[in-house]
Order: structure tokens, then C-alpha cells, then sequence
């Protein structure tokens, strides 16, 4: 059988919410046995979310943890809550039933754009997979740098002292290497900024170990789009349509 891919997807209340999760849930309808687990950055499930979940048309876990006040902060990390909590889920499903059937996870961040051939390259990740991610780190890409079929270093912008100087977006992990590493978490704790994938690849895999992806790490097949801030400068103080719409 095919591996499920699991993908955990982070998510937070704002006016383009929303937008993103219809553009995100278009692209997962079309990639066979994926099954979603959108964490809700909340105190609970939000309406919005439950009714997007249901008519999704596509097999979705919906989980919620907030984010505590203090971590709000520009500068810190975000989401670390929200992607442990479906590590947490993932790991609990599968304990009572071994051995685990196929499966890869990866991070997908509600605001990213993601081909549909990223999901044929990651299906096939044996432990972790790593593959260029575009429009990030203040360069047009990012990438692995590979030389006879491994991973050397990395071509990037930004803090090139990481260990692995890889966005969210760049890495899949199998589900068995979530499993047999079921201490590996996102930290709050000790975490610099843009250190949160190397913090927890630094947990289950080595750079020497890493299978390249998208044709030895030359193809981008994964964007990380941000969406810009809705102007609501427009909007009427009190309610003054006569009607009420979820947008
Ligand atoms: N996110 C969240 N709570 C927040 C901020 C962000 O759950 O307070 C989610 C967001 O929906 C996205 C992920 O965390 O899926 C990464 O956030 P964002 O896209 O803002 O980060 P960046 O694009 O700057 O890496
Ligand atoms: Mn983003």
C-alpha cells in the first residue's frame, strides 16, 4: 500500500484564515491517502474551523492547543505547541498498533504553496527527506547542497551556522522515525530563533543520513508564500450588513 502521509498543518484565527486553509485543503484533495492533522493555535475548536473540517472532503484530525501568552512575541518561534501536538497524536495512534503501517509525516504551514510533485518526492522518504524550499531566507531558494547522492551543506542566506539550515517546508520524516524517537518534541526552551528544524532534526537523523529529494535537491517544488496583511480599514464599527458571513 501506499505510505499515508500525515500532514500537520498549524493554524491560527485571522481575518485570511479562512482563504488559506481553502487553498491548502484544494491541493491535499488531490494527493492520495494524506490525511490532515490541522492544530488550532486556540483554547478550543473553533466553529470556523469544525464546519471548514467538515466539508473538506478529505480524512482530517482537527486538534487545538494554544499558544501560552508569553511565548506571542515577535522574535520567538511560532507554532512550537501546535506541531507537538500532532506529533503527540500521531505517536498515540500508532502505539497499540505495530507494526505501524507506512506513513511520512511533514510540517505544512496553512500560508505555504505546495506542488503536487512534492508529495510523489516525499512519499518515498525512508527516514528523512529534504528537498529545496523557494522564497525563503531572504534568497529566491534554499537548498541542500549534494554531491554523490548526499547531502554536503547547504546553500542559504540566513545563519549558515544551523546544523540543518533547512525551513519547515524542506523535510519529511517517516512515521517510523517518529516512532522509535518518541522523546523528539519542538522546544521552547533553549531555542533560538530560526533554530526550531535543527533542534528537532538534531533529535532523529544526522546530515550524513539525509535522502535528497526533487531531482538531488534541484527543483523547488514548495513555496514559502506569505499572504499580506487584509487592509480593514473599511469595516463599519457595528454590524450593518443584514446578514451575518463567515469569510
Ligand atoms: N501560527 C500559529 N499561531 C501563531 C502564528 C502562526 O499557529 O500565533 C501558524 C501559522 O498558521 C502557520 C505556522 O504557524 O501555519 C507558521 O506561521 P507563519 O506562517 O506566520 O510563519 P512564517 O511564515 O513567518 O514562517
Ligand atoms: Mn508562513
Amino acid at each position: 500500500a501506499l505510505p499515508t502521509i500525515y500532514a500537520i498543518t498549524p493554524t491560527y484565527s485571522r481575518p485570511v484564515q479562512k482563504a488559506e486553509l481553502t487553498r491548502l485543503a484544494n491541493t491535499f484533495r488531490q494527493v492520495a491517502r494524506l490525511h490532515w492533522i490541522l492544530v488550532e493555535d486556540a483554547a478550543a475548536r473553533s466553529e470556523l474551523v469544525t464546519r471548514f473540517v467538515a466539508g473538506a472532503g478529505l480524512p482530517c484530525t482537527h486538534l487545538h492547543v494554544p499558544t501560552p501568552r508569553r511565548y506571542k512575541r515577535p522574535g520567538l518561534p511560532r507554532a512550537t505547541e501546535q506541531r507537538n501536538a500532532g506529533l503527540a497524536w500521531l505517536r498515540q495512534r500508532h502505539q497499540h498498533l505495530p507494526p505501524p503501517q507506512p506513513g511520512v509525516l511533514f510540517f505544512a504551514d496553512d500560508d505555504n504553496t505546495y506542488s503536487l510533485e512534492l508529495f510523489q518526492e516525499m512519499r518515498t522518504t525512508r527516514k528523512v527527506s529534504v528537498w529545496p524550499v523557494g522564497l525563503v531566507g531572504g534568497r529566491r531558494y534554499e537548498r541542500p547542497v549534494v554531491e554523490n547522492g548526499k547531502v554536503v551543506g547547504w546553500y542559504t542566506g540566513w545563519r549558515a551556522d544551523r546544523p540543518f539550515a533547512i525551513d519547515m517546508a524542506g523535510f519529511a520524516v517517516s512515521l517510523q522515525v517518529i516512532l522509535s524517537h518518541p522523546k523528539a518534541v519542538f522546544k521552547r526552551r533553549g531555542s533560538q530563533p530560526g533554530m526550531q528544524e535543527s533542534d528537532f532534526l538534531k533529535q532523529i537523523t544526522t546530515v550524513e543520513e539525509l535522502e535528497p529529494k526533487a531531482n538531488n535537491c534541484t527543483k523547488v517544488l514548495v513555496w514559502h508564500t506569505r499572504t499580506e496583511k487584509v487592509n480593514l480599514a473599511n469595516e463599519p464599527k457595528y454590524h450593518l450588513d443584514t446578514v451575518t458571513i463567515e469569510v
